[in-house]
């Protein structure tokens, strides 16, 4: 039997609640245990599929096809391992599959109620992560207790600790302790007032793991105070989580506090200290002082840095290994068509353009292109920034000025990206988008090729356009390279420019298959070719 860790954040959202529970994962797996891990989120969509990066962040894809929240991405980062469909669920998800349930006779004629319907819904969503196999599942769940949204998942871990037994289960609570600067002061009366809404609602936490400034000491006494109020079994289940200067040195801090020893303890799990030497060796790479290179990454969510994570994180993680600092800067594509490249772009060692849906901001897009490619710097195009180095292509070198992708709103004779027949198949069978992993063959001689250093990979899609074959001829005698194609289904995958240092532009998402440990193949060439 599995035992369950369930992480709730108080006080205020965006306190490092998944990197906390990460850590802790990555902690745990050091000492030798299979670890899995859950995502609940209480909001009503039934993914985050459909939700707009300016309220979400970016959408995370797992191997299967899952569209999950950015959370998903970190535990696959630090944990190194790879998640399924069961690894996020939110309220939307629990309900459409209740009233599917309802519409079939499930419940034989009973009144579909809050408890048991729907917490006993949302135990199974849990449960179903459970297996011989894995000794621990981390559980968090989104948002802050307090919120109406998380009152069914609340109910049901409470239940499933009734159920399970306090060694079995376990109730990690992260809180803010603010620093107040007129008073010189750490308070901890919003944490002890987080951890009261949790007993109000029937859970007693067993560890509260508290958010401060860097620089700020939780001291033994402060801590004992918390455990006194909090009504834990001492300061030693209370954890001080302090800002870091980079998130891979979050683990190496939760250690040095104890947490996972407490962890074990509580669940009665045997086994040695974590060997963390090489995650050390990882974080004394990070932070050497080193020379630092700036990469532009031209999108058009850039007032939310999350929506880039993945993309940011595999641009660092090539960094380390390269031994140059890279800095992102994220560049807003409407401001390129306003004030121009040379204002925009000048000074930058490499350009990213990531993906992204619709119209807004892909002019500005295509003029990054446009710059990288004649300017010789290089160039890395993800998913969009494929689709726009296409473009950008058919305009400029092979003549065809109203060349575009049928995304956009324009009449025109050269649909370069276009849906392709293959995918009007999935629209036919219901669903949107080419999701998740698919096979790639690649071209010898290329600069993918070289990269990966073998003939056959497999990397994750999220998108409804694909290059047209229609004009692929077109492409390659002009000096255009397909390096990669999907040879089942006749796709292009990778286009790459030879005449240029690197330009490589690809129709999937190798971000999300990067590791600070273990650096994507592509990222590794580009910062590579960026640093010279
Ligand atoms: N909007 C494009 C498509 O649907 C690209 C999607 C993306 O970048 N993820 O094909």
């Amino acid at each position: 039997m599995s035992k369950f860790i369930i992480v709730t954040g108080g006080v205020a959202s965006s306190l490092g609640k998944g990197i906390t529970a990460a850590s802790l994962g990555r902690l745990l797996i050091n000492r030798g245990f299979k670890v899995a891990v859950q995502k609940l989120d209480p909001y009503i969509n039934v993914d985050p599929g459909t939700m707009s990066p300016y309220q979400h962040g970016e959408v995370f894809v797992t191997d299967d096809g899952t569209e999950t929240d950015l959370d998903i991405g970190h535990y696959e980062r630090f944990l190194n391992i790879t998640c399924e469909k069961n690894c996020n669920f939110t309220s939307g998800k629990i309900y459409s599959s209740i009233i599917a349930k309802e519409r079939e006779g499930k419940y034989l004629g009973k009144t579909i109620q809050f408890v048991p319907h729907v917490t006993n819904e949302i135990k199974e969503k849990i449960k179903s992560v459970e297996n011989n196999n894995i000794d621990v599942v981390i559980v968090e769940i989104g948002g802050t207790v307090g919120d109406m949204e998380g009152l069914a998942f609340l109910e049901a871990v409470r239940q499933l600790r009734m159920e399970l037994g306090q060694n079995n289960l376990l109730f990690l609570h992260c809180a803010l302790l603010p620093y107040l600067e007129a008073a010189k002061e750490v308070k901890t009366k919003p944490a002890q007032n987080s951890v009261k809404e949790l007993t109000r609602l029937g859970i007693q936490p067993d560890i509260l793991v508290c958010r401060t400034n860097a620089n700020i000491e939780v001291d033994n006494e402060m801590k004992q105070k918390l455990a006194m109020f909090c009504n834990l079994k001492g300061p030693e289940y209370v954890i001080q989580n302090s800002d870091a200067k980079c998130l891979y040195e979050v683990p190496l801090m939760l250690q040095s506090e104890g947490l996972d020893k407490i962890v074990c303890k509580q669940l009665k799990l045997k086994s040695k200290a974590a060997n963390m030497t090489e995650w050390k060796k990882l974080v004394k790479k990070i932070i050497k002082p080193k020379k630092q290179i700036t990469v532009g990454v031209i999108g058009k969510y850039i007032e939310v840095a999350d929506a880039y994570i993945s993309v940011t994180e595999a641009l660092k993680h090539a960094g380390y290994n390269n031994d140059v600092d890279v800095k992102v800067k994220l560049i807003s594509s409407v401001d390129i068509e306003t004030y121009g490249t040379q204002q925009m772009l000048s000074n930058l060692s490499g350009i990213v353009v990531p993906g992204g849906f619709g119209t807004r901001g892909t002019e500005g897009k295509i003029m990054a292109a446009n710059y990288a490619r004649v300017n010789n710097i290089p160039y890395l195009g993800l998913c969009l920034g494929m689709q726009i180095a296409v473009i950008e292509f058919a305009r400029n070198v092979i003549g065809w000025e109203d060349a575009t992708s049928s995304e956009f709103d324009i009449k025109s004779k050269h649909y370069v990206i276009d849906i392709m027949d293959d995918q009007k198949s999935i629209l036919e069978k219901g669903g949107t988008m080419r999701l998740g992993a698919y096979p790639c063959s690649l071209t010898p001689n290329t600069v993918s090729f070289k990269a990966y250093g073998k003939k056959k990979i497999s990397e994750r899609h999220r998108h409804r356009y694909e290059f047209n074959n229609k004009f692929r001829t077109n492409f390659e005698e002009c000096g255009m390279v397909v390096a990669g194609v999907n040879e089942k289904r006749n796709l292009v995958e990778i286009v790459e420019i030879p005449k240029n240092k690197f330009y490589v532009a690809v129709q999937f998402h190798p971000e999300f298959k990067s590791h600070p440990d273990n650096p994507h193949p592509l990222f590794l060439e580009f910062i590579n070719a960026c640093k010279n």
